[in-house]
């Protein structure tokens, strides 16, 4: 038994108010008590000043990718050799940064799959290639339905669940990386989709939806999905708007939604021009730069909150450069300026987001015989929430993370 003590601490949903002293017995979190609690002397206590909290998830992450620009189209050429090394190279920036959990929403040759569980790094809940249409967005992580007819719609769904995913990703719209997708409208039709988010949910899997396009997110919500990935708001006129009905029933249903936020702003320069597709989209946002286009989505966000919608975060991680894998103290950052208070942010990268992977039993808090994901940050977030970037110490399922440790 050991124990992970520190003045401040937050349980995944709430600041505690005497701190926290985190005992830790193998990988699980045996007990969770005030930073002051007495411990028998065979306790090693290592105590930290700061933030004691429960790791970070990351719910949109692509591990085969490696942030480079092209980087996820180009893993679909790799070796399994070469891919792997991608897998622990993502793996281990995440966890340097205090992940403890990553969902995988779109991987090639399910790769990821058998890199789900290894010591010291996150933990990964894989979709596997996601399902899109024939040539439709990202068709080259193999993905690709032979065609829209029912049965192959549901022997997509049943490949993937013999595979062993544990979660159904679905491409409802097209997206920025498949220039000749259709990013506007929606790649299926409202009985496919449903066809599709049936199948998963008889399954006992959560379906989840990647939805640029505004009339995607009313389908992806009409069909019953999980969770709705990107929620950009794209419409025919170029002009994105998040629909105040569609955000009382997304609120409603409690479906999760994840904006894919979370950029280092300070590597926009690294992406290339935006090519014509994207610059009309993002003229049609008023922005002529990625750092326009950001302050637009910080006033979705705060939407999101003003509607009551379960926010989670995820950063699309390995994408493109700004898009980092181990970037998701970020997005907790850029809630807090869309107007939510630090609990908040805290816990939709925690506890909410946790859910959001149906690991809600698992991980995502600080309680007893939940996983040992524990975190500790340099300072206190209630004051200082930029601390969040300064991992101290990373436990994964009570093992230090296979990252260099920060002196
Ligand atoms: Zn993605």
């Amino acid at each position: 038994m050991h124990a992970v003590r520190a003045p401040q601490a937050f349980d995944g949903e709430r600041f505690l108010p005497d701190g926290a002293t985190v005992l830790v017995d193998g990988d699980r979190i045996a007990a969770v008590e005030p930073f002051g609690h007495e411990l028998p002397h065979d306790v090693v206590v290592e105590e930290h000043s700061g933030t004691v909290l429960p790791g970070l998830v990351d719910c949109h992450t692509h591990l085969v990718a490696d942030s480079t620009v092209g980087g996820l189209e180009r893993a679909g050429a790799m070796s399994e050799a070469d891919v792997a090394a991608v897998v622990l190279t993502s793996l281990r920036r995440h966890v340097a940064a205090g992940v403890t959990t990553v969902r995988d929403l779109g991987d090639v040759a399910y790769r990821t799959l058998a890199l789900r569980e290894l010591p010291g790094l996150p933990r990964v809940v894989a979709a596997g290639p996601p399902v899109t249409t024939p040539d439709g967005h990202c068709h080259f992580l193999g993905g690709a339905v032979p065609s829209t007819q029912d049965a192959d719609l549901r022997s997509a769904v049943d490949e993937r669940v013999e595979r062993g995913v544990d979660v159904i990703k679905v491409m409802a719209s097209g997206g920025f990386a498949t220039p000749d997708s259709d990013q506007l409208g929606v790649q299926f039709t409202a009985p496919q989709l449903s066809v599709l988010v049936d199948r998963g949910h008889r399954a006992g899997l959560p379906v989840v939806a990647h939805a640029h396009s505004l009339a995607a997110m009313q389908q992806a919500e009409a069909a019953g999905v999980d969770g709705i990935e990107h929620f950009t708001g794209l419409s025919l006129d170029l002009t994105p708007r998040l629909d105040d009905r569609l955000l009382a029933e997304v609120a409603r249903r409690g479906t999760f939604v994840d904006l894919t936020m979370g950029n280092d702003r300070s590597l926009h320069a690294l992406m290339p021009a935006p090519p014509p597709h994207l610059a009309s989209l993002m003229a049609g946002f008023g922005a002529t730069s990625f750092d326009d286009l950001y302050a637009a989505r910080l006033v979705h966000l705060a939407q999101l909150r003003e509607h009551g919608v379960r926010v989670v975060t995820g950063v699309d991680s390995g994408m493109a450069p700004p898009k980092q894998h181990g970037n998701v103290w970020r997005v907790v950052l850029e809630m807090l300026e869309a107007g939510y208070d630090t609990a908040s942010a805290l816990a939709a990268a925690t506890s909410v987001a946790a859910s959001a992977c149906c690991l809600d039993g698992t991980t995502g808090r600080l309680a007893p015989g939940l996983a040992a994901d524990v975190l500790v940050v340099d300072g206190d977030l209630r004051s200082r929430p930029e601390a969040l970037g300064r991992p101290r110490r990373v436990l994964v399922r009570g093992r230090p993370a296979d990252a260099p440790q920060p002196a």
